[in-house]
């Protein structure tokens, strides 16, 4: 199958009896439920954008074993020029959702794509685990599926050891092998876009601690979501049933987040990519280069996010008729460094990239990963300023019926500004709500602070892959000056 369309995906969602579970009930048919669908449609619009006429030559390419148009997130660019196209690809989708889909397919087709120019590293010590990863990255492109992942093992104490608990129990584990495959039992978080997805990844960043050579904990796989004996518990939906007016952001874009259990559940080996290899699976991300690729996709998404949070509350300095203020302005120029900065490492990244050792164009680690650690900053910074300019008007919130209740005429001469009318305020400031104020919103604000790990991990995974000795050494040539030199 070429690249799909919205239908081929919600048919394929359909299918697909995924055990899902939301408030206690088991969720039959999550195109239809009222918490999920308005996802599943905004998953559908980013792949219906594969066949937009004025897009589609972006947005896919062609397949290098079937020759079909699929989609551009799996290309492994050979050339600056394809890198900027699939960058463009991944903006285009990242502004289509405002930025407010972090885990939209291309995220994980990046990180696979690399993985399967990779191949040879996950089948250094077992040759089958290279073919396997080989095959794979060719199943998910050619039938365009739609990936979700888990990395993080519960933990059920934070020791000051900093070694992330294993517990037998909790952690996912490898509790035997059979000829069919290997079966895993623990669970794990946070299955972003889970109940949206085809198959669900497991891999880990956070054995780095973790002192054994070999650990029935170290795996990494895929499987169909509808795999026996694997469960997903959802959050509760912040998509409220409202409509587009009332609830713009939540009503459209609920990728949700799920605790993923395993019982029992059967991986097949030919789904098997590492297995008990703790210094491998530690090594995966830098040595393929995965890291980078899925850095340049929350680039993109990052960089939407800035764009869309500052022509908001440019539009709400607008409407308020503050937006000449002193401190008004201060607070604007703030967003706008960000979204400025956002994309001059997006294109710093691009314009020093270069071909890897798996003969991919690689996006320059440093400015990519640099996005990622700001954003956990900045963000929450940013929906402060949001806050600051709109105090009260988040809060002046008429509904549709009570535009066309007995209250509309005065909703109507009371609330509207010397910029806009009351309809339009409204409208404005339900949206800056759903993004600065209400569950979705605050849920964004902690997607952005952890979803790439927790601050501290970060900022210790920026240090060590850091160039320090540049640095180190100008202050070493300023400090060895003799009096004679200035
Ligand atoms: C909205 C959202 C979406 C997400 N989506 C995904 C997803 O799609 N896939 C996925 O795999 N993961 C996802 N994540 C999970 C994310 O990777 C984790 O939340 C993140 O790695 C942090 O882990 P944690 O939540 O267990 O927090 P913790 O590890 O509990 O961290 C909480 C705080 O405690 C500190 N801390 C933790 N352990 C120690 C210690 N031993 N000593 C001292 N301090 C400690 C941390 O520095 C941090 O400040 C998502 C998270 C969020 C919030």
């Amino acid at each position: 199958m070429p690249a799909r369309t919205g239908q081929q995906y919600i048919n394929g969602l359909k299918e697909r009896a995924s055990e899902v579970w939301i408030g206690g009930e088991r969720v039959r048919d999550v195109t239809a439920h009222k918490g999920l669908s308005g996802g599943v449609r905004a998953i559908a619009k980013l792949y219906d954008m594969q066949y937009d006429p004025a897009l589609h030559e972006v947005m896919t390419y062609k397949s290098p074993t079937s020759g079909r148009p699929v989609g551009r997130s799996f290309d492994n660019p050979k050339t600056r020029e394809a890198l900027e196209t699939r960058s463009q690809m991944m903006l285009n989708w990242a502004r289509a959702t405002c930025g407010m889909m972090g885990r939209s397919p291309d995220f994980m087709n990046v990180t696979f794509a690399a993985w399967g120019a990779a191949a040879d590293f996950f089948g250094e010590k077992r040759p089958e685990f290279g073919d396997n990863m080989r095959k794979y990255v060719e199943y998910i492109r050619e039938n365009d599926l739609t990936l979700t992942h888990s990395l993080i093992n519960l933990q059920r104490s934070r020791n000051a050891s900093g070694i992330f608990n294993l517990e037998e129990g909790t952690a996912l584990e490898v509790k035997r092998e059979t000829d069919a495959g290997i079966i895993v039992r623990g669970a794990r978080i946070l299955a972003t876009l889970g109940p949206l997805s085809d198959e669900i990844a497991v891999y880990s960043p956070r054995l780095a601690r973790h002192a054994d050579e070999h650990s029935s904990f170290a795996m990494s796989f895929a499987i169909p979501c509808d795999t026996k004996g694997l469960k997903f518990l959802c959050r509760d939906s912040f998509d409220l049933g409202r409509s587009h007016f009332e609830h713009p952001l939540g009503s459209r874009f609920e990728e949700m987040d799920c605790v993923v259990f395993f019982d029992d559940v059967l991986v097949p080996w030919e789904r098997v990519f590492l297995l008990y290899d703790v210094e491998r699976l530690n090594a995966t991300a830098h040595v393929t280069h995965s890291t980078a690729h899925s850095a340049h996709q929350g680039a993109a998404k990052n960089l939407a996010k800035c764009e869309f949070v500052l022509g908001l509350a440019l539009m709400m300095t607008q409407a308020l008729g503050n937006a000449h203020l002193p401190h008004t302005e201060e607070r604007i120029g703030e967003l706008m460094m960000y979204a400025e900065l956002m994309r001059a490492c997006m294109r710093s990244a691009e314009a020093d990239a270069a071909i890897d050792q798996w003969g991919v164009m690689c996006p320059s680690t440093i400015p990519v990963e640099v996005t990622r650690n700001l954003m956990m900053t900045c963000y929450p910074r940013m929906i402060e300023i949001l806050q600051l300019l709109g105090s009260s008007s988040f809060l002046i919130q008429p509904t549709e019926a009570d535009f066309d209740g007995p209250l509309g005429h005065d909703i109507a001469q009371y609330l509207a500004t010397d910029n806009l009318d009351a309809r339009e305020r409204t409208k404005l400031f339900r949206l800056a709500w759903d993004v600065a104020g209400n569950a979705f919103g605050s849920r964004q604000v902690l997607y952005e602070r952890f979803f790439a790990s927790d601050p501290l991990t970060r900022a210790r995974a920026l240090a060590a892959i850091y160039p320090k000795d540049a640095v180190i050494d100008r202050v070493r040539e300023f400090l060895g000056k003799s009096n004679e030199e200035w």
